[in-house]
């Protein structure tokens, strides 16, 4: 059998398309049932300010775990979710779920940290967003100030979404584009987004000291960034010599497993009050399992 192509089948070497795999229709039949029995969980990555370790930021990351097949990754089941429009609901639940954990988490005297929520292009083709999320909002209590949303270039680059953006933009919502550098972006688009904040790819970051064209992409990304007032977030930063390199570049902020790995919200929130003044602090806390 030929290497997997495409989502959701298989082609045979002779180019015939091959009945999907036993795997994938159990995941996409289980996305349901996921939703309804509470087989989801949102985990927390913090982010840090490179220039003091302090942290700034938290991404929400979804987690499935399937009954019978264990962790599922989002980079399975998100795709599988798009496709059958589930991806809004499942999305609004990661929302609310985020905006609420947040909200407490600010009642109970931790740091206030903003939350960063990954949106799908689904949710935004969908009729609402900007009343879905200001509900959210509202039923959480949690201020648009510490609410960040993740948008891929590819939705950024739809005319259809500006309107959209500026909206969301306009109630005091923080807009970043994700995975930076990966899609078809354009540098125009760049210049009249309502964005705050773009996301260096992890793909990038993996090349400090490797290969000095990522270095060469991560430098001018950096410096474009900077002209245009849009903060950095590098993403995927494992090693020293890769917090060396965006430490001296002067990459904003740093999220990846040499300082944290996404964990549940209970290990999180024990992180955040490890944070507050006069506690015992240490940031690296990598050998916390995901
Ligand atoms: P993303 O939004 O780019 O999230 C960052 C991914 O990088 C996460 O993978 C995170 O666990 C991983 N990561 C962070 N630091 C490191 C590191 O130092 N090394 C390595 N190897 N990986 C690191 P995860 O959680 O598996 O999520 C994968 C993707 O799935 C996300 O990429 C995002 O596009 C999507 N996703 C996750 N949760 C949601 C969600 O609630 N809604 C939507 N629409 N997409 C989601
Ligand atoms: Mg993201
Ligand atoms: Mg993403
Ligand atoms: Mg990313």
């Amino acid at each position: 059998r030929a290497k997997e192509e495409g989502k959701n089948h298989y082609r045979w070497f002779d180019g015939t398309v091959a009945p999907e795999s036993a795997r994938l229709m159990e995941l996409r039949n289980g996305l349901r049932r996921a939703m309804e029995r509470g087989e989801f969980e949102v985990y927390y990555q913090p982010q840090i300010e490179t220039a003091t370790g302090k942290l700034s930021g938290l991404e929400a990351l979804l987690r499935w775990k399937h009954p019978r097949l264990g962790q599922i990754s989002p980079q399975q089941f998100i795709p599988l979710a798009e496709e059958t429009g589930l991806i809004v609901e499942i999305g609004e639940w990661v929302l609310h779920t985020a905006c609420a954990q947040n909200k407490a988490w600010h009642d109970a005297g931790c740091p206030k940290l903003r939350i960063a929520v990954n949106l799908s292009a689904r949710q935004f083709a969908a009729p609402d967003l900007v009343g879905t999320v200001r509900n959210v909002l509202e039923q959480t209590g949690l201020d648009a100030r510490f609410l960040e949303l993740e948008i891929t270039e590819n939705m950024a680059m739809k005319n259809e979404n500006l309107t959209t953006l500026e909206q969301l933009k306009d109630m005091g919502i923080l807009l970043s584009i994700d995975d930076f550098g990966t899609q078809h972006s354009s540098l125009s688009y760049l210049k009249r987004l309502p964005v705050s904040r773009i996301k260096i790819d992890r793909s990038f970051v993996s090349g400090i000291g490797v290969d000095e064209r990522d270095e060469a992409i991560i430098h001018a990304m950096l410096v474009i960034a900077r002209r245009l007032h849009l903060s950095v977030v590098a993403e995927g930063v494992e090693t020293e010599p890769q917090f060396g390199f965006l430490e001296e570049h002067n990459c904003d902020e740093i999220q990846g497993y040499l300082f944290f790995k996404p964990q549940s919200a209970e290990h999180i929130g024990k992180v955040l009050r490890d944070s507050l003044p006069g506690e015992s602090r240490d940031s690296r806390a990598s050998e916390d399992m995901e």
